[in-house]
């Protein structure tokens, strides 16, 4: 679909980051509801190439599992703006802050969807990078979906280990730190297998697992932790299907950790989905 900037009429500001910033928007003659992620033409450059990795991802993806961009405007003024579904529930992290630690049936619920997601994603050769809980969006049905391209990875032809410095250092793979130690048959991929087993530790613990709740992070002690410290675990209480799924996300040497469909297959995510017995009630 073709749009322009006046086809909208904006509602709210739905978030600010790196990459520009996010709109509510209500499309003027369908009344539909968009997110408009607006970026200026005369940012860095470096947001600006950002942008147009996310778009060229965006434009490639066809997943329910991952956000969609129903087009690109691109303004005389020389900014520009991607027209996004709307995730109505915000991001995983939001929804920490405001409803608490997620149920071990919750966190399998997002773990399928976002593995499902990322099964696609690296089917068609592509890394995200940036898995965290403010990149995952949830809308009202609980549907998870990943989203923010701006330091992803399309692993055309070359297997580049792809290990310049991007994204959240927090949620780095220790192969990304130190490929010679932890990085046997490096592919990429396994790095956002990683950070979402730490995505899912924090949504179930309601801290950054790496680092005692509240301490803020910084560079030297996360890359401490991550590379010499044991992979965190679980607290008494969680279950061993629960464990055994955080131990194959969680491992140190990405040649060991499972792939995104094998742990699909996983039996912490063979449980009934507490979405659909709840649909169906
Ligand atoms: P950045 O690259 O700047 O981090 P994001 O794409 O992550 O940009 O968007 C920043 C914030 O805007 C998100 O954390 C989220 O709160 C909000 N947001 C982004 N996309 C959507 C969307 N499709 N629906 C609802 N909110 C969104
Ligand atoms: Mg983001």
């Amino acid at each position: 679909a073709s749009f322009c900037c006046s086809d909208f009429e904006n509602l709210q500001v739905l978030g600010h980051g790196n990459g520009g910033t996010v709109y509510k928007v209500s499309h003027k003659r369908t009344s539909a509801i968009h997110a408009l992620k607006v970026v200026h033409g005369d940012s860095d450059p470096d947001v600006r190439r950002r942008i147009h990795r996310e778009m060229d991802i965006l434009r490639r993806t066809d997943s329910p599992y991952v956000v969609k961009c129903h087009g690109i405007i691109h303004k005389p003024s020389g900014d520009f703006a991607m027209v996004l579904e709307y995730m109505d529930g915000g991001t995983l992290d939001s929804l920490l802050k405001t409803n608490g630690t997620f149920s071990e049936s919750l966190l399998a619920d997002v773990a399928r969807q976002v593995l499902n997601g990322l099964n696609y994603l690296h089917s068609h050769k592509i890394i995200h990078r940036d898995i965290k809980p403010s990149n995952l969006l949830v809308n009202d049905k609980m549907e998870v979906k990943i989203s923010d391209f701006g330091v992803s990875k399309i692993m055309c032809r070359s297997l580049d280990p792809c290990n310049s410095y991007v994204g959240t250092c927090a949620y780095m793979s220790p192969e990304r730190f130190d490929p010679d130690t932890y990085g046997g048959n490096y592919n990429g991929y396994a790095a956002d297998i990683w950070s979402l087993g730490l995505t899912l530790l924090e949504l179930y613990l309601g801290h950054f697992p790496l680092l005692p709740a509240g301490q803020r992070p910084d560079w030297a002690t996360l890359m401490c932790a991550i590379c010499f410290g044991d992979p965190p675990g679980l607290p008494e209480g969680a279950s061993e299907e629960f464990r055994s799924f955080m131990e194959c996300c969680l491992q140190k040497e990405s040649s060991k950790r499972w792939s995104a469909l094998q742990l699909l297959s996983h039996p912490f995510l063979q449980k009934e989905s507490s979405c659909s017995s709840k649909s169906n009630n």
